[in-house]
């Protein structure tokens, strides 16, 4: 028995709640069951319930056993203090507050066997999601308004992010989407090196620079020229001394960077070069080219890869985008971020690889990024009680 699988019961109200009894034999009637808490303290807050006609307000614990009150310490914890019902898959211990029993109820006898048999199937058992086996017999309505809500949820996350970093830099709308576009180029393996250079590296500065001075300082900032590594990068040198001094600046560890796994054009001092090409175009940081139809070929005729285009609308446009409209009570900005990821091609890696092997027919990089949203953050965190899906799955 999980717990999950008790809170799911309870907050869907999945137990006969019309012949309830408590543990000492006493009718119970719950009005409310109150309101969840993934947080600490209490399993739902304030909830309403009746002992034999009396009337009770406050919060609700939930257990395996009643004896987990004492083995989880909540006996010294003032914050269950205001605990009105206990209610356990099994009473093993009467538990007290103050010297008085808390009313227990024990589900045990309650739970549909054929329903949990169904969860107990969704727990994962080395296959690569809980639900593998079942998913093809959820109605592709549910299925896709699960995924939209995750792609929707995916746009928060990153906001989420956006907003953490706005509040560092004081504020500052065009840094954060510098910010934005150097996570991208760094992609997931060197994207914190990438936000480390972008936040030494002054935006306005690599604008006030020649092509080559900007190369040089991006590739001295990001420590490229402590090594002899990199011949090709020889030329750039002297450029980087004389900036080094004009400027005082300081360098990055080498040892930031990764390489493994990268072929040699996505190379980290590869990406770092056309970061600072790209970075002098101050043309990529006007609101207008960010809603410009062909934003894709901008992209393209600077970088000359589909694949980092298309890589930037998703991962820095739409969400920078998706979090300035929230920031700024702009609706509109916020259906441009919609727009562009329902415009985009799919994505192809091997999570989208391994949904297409279920035949869901994934068109766009809205879905895609639902579909990711949803193995990584639901699936592989087993939260598949808070799924569409996983809800269809235990319908009766
Ligand atoms: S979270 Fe949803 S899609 Fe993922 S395994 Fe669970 S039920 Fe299936």
């Amino acid at each position: 028995m999980q717990e999950t699988y008790l809170h799911y019961l309870w907050e869907q109200k999945r137990l006969p709640f019309h012949e309830l009894k408590l543990t000492d034999q006493r009718a119970l009637s719950v009005h409310r069951t109150g309101l969840l808490n993934t947080g600490s303290g209490p399993d739902f807050f304030d909830g309403r319930i009746a002992i034999d006609q009396v009337n009770l307000a406050g919060n609700i614990e939930l257990h395996i056993r009643s004896s987990d009150w004492y083995r989880h310490g909540h006996q010294h914890d003032p914050g269950y203090q205001n605990t009105i019902l206990h209610v356990v898959y099994e009473h093993d211990q009467e538990v007290y507050i103050k010297g008085q029993a808390i009313p227990c109820l024990e589900i045990k006898k309650y739970i549909d066997p054929v329903h949990h048999k169904h969860f107990r199937r969704l727990d994962p058992t080395g296959i690569h999601i809980p639900c593998e086996r079942f998913i093809n017999s959820v109605q592709p309505v549910h299925i896709m308004d699960q995924i939209e809500k995750m792609a929707i949820k995916r746009l928060e996350r990153k906001a989420h992010f956006l907003n953490s970093q706005y509040e560092l830099c004081h504020g500052d709308h065009l840094h954060i989407l510098y910010q934005s576009y150097a996570s991208s180029f760094g992609q997931r393996i060197n994207e914190l090196p990438f936000l480390e250079l972008s936040n030494k590296i002054p935006l306005t500065r690599a604008w006030r620079l020649q092509l080559d001075e900007a190369k040089s300082l991006y590739l001295g900032v990001a420590g490229f020229f402590q090594t002899d590594r990199y011949p090709e990068l020889k030329p750039y040198e002297s450029t980087w001394k004389h900036l080094r001094h004009k400027y005082q600046l300081d360098e990055m560890e080498l040892s930031s960077w990764k390489y493994k796994g990268l072929r040699p054009v996505s190379a980290a001092h590869q990406r770092v070069l056309q970061f600072a090409e790209f970075c002098t175009i101050p043309h990529f940081f006007e609101r207008e080219t960010l809603f410009s139809e062909t934003l894709f070929l901008h992209f393209y005729n600077q970088l000359k890869s589909r694949y980092l285009s298309q890589h930037l609308i998703i991962n820095t446009i739409a969400p920078y985008l998706w979090w300035l409209g929230k920031n700024t009570g702009k609706p509109q900005l916020n259906e441009q971020a919609l727009k562009l990821l329902q415009q985009s091609a799919p994505e192809q890696n091997h999570i989208i690889r391994f949904w297409q092997q279920f035949d869901f027919e994934i068109k766009t990089s809205f879905e895609t990024q639902g579909f990711l949203e949803l193995k990584n953050e639901f699936c592989q965190k087993k939260k598949c009680l808070s799924c569409k899906i996983g809800n269809q799955i235990l319908r009766p």
